[in-house]
């Protein structure tokens, strides 16, 4: 049974580049739906039902044909969601160890900046911008709907919800300012850690 997750801040932490009302409807009405809806595509498949949000959409090609859609969409949405909270903070900078990784990728950070932004602007749609591993590199990739990197084998260390759920009451059709804020509350700790952590998974 997936649950969830409790934010670890208050909805109005993130104002004013997340403002307080799309915070709540965001976590307490999208965010809830996926998981009610992921609960009930698994419901009495006892293997899947075990199984993490991350496990199911990892292995995909393993669900079974009459729920993929459903565990893609509302696991995805889940496994995202759940992801994207956690990423975000106020006032948290690079690290000087994430800035030479970035660095190492990217030639600048605002090389990195320009290149993610311009992935997140170019998506056509809902879906997501991220910031993966892909072998070794860092690599920026969009996803359309729910659909997450670890399904292609690609780990992602931070990620943008690209929905105008996730935007539009305050910033409605302006993407760009969106995404400019985005850049203002991202937790860059939790960037690293996800960083680190994959680096000594593989
Ligand atoms: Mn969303």
């Amino acid at each position: 049974m997936h649950n969830l997750p409790k934010l670890e801040y208050a909805y109005n932490a993130l104002e004013p580049y997340i403002d307080e009302q799309t915070m709540k409807i965001h976590h307490t009405k999208h965010h809830q739906t996926y998981v009610d809806k992921l609960n009930v595509a698994i419901k009495g498949n006892s293997y899947l039902e075990k199984k993490s949000a991350e496990a199911l959409i990892r292995d995909l090609n393993e669900i079974p044909d009459s729920i993929k859609n459903a565990v893609r969409n509302h696991g995805g949405g889940h496994l995202n969601h759940s992801f994207f909270w956690q990423l975000l903070k106020t006032n948290i900078p690079v690290s000087v160890e994430l800035s030479k990784v970035i660095k190492e990728n990217f030639g600048t950070f605002e090389t990195f900046k320009e290149e993610f932004t311009k992935a997140a602007l170019g998506l056509f749609g809902s879906g997501w911008c991220w910031l993966v591993i892909n072998e070794n590199k860092l690599e920026i990739m969009t996803t359309q709907n729910q659909d997450n990197p670890l399904s292609q084998g690609k780990v992602p260390i931070l990620g943008l919800d690209l929905w105008e759920h996730g935007y539009y009451l305050k910033y409605q059709n302006k993407r760009n300012e969106y995404i400019e804020a985005f850049f203002n509350v991202i937790n860059w700790d939790k960037v690293e850690e996800n960083y680190n952590f994959v680096n000594t998974e593989f």
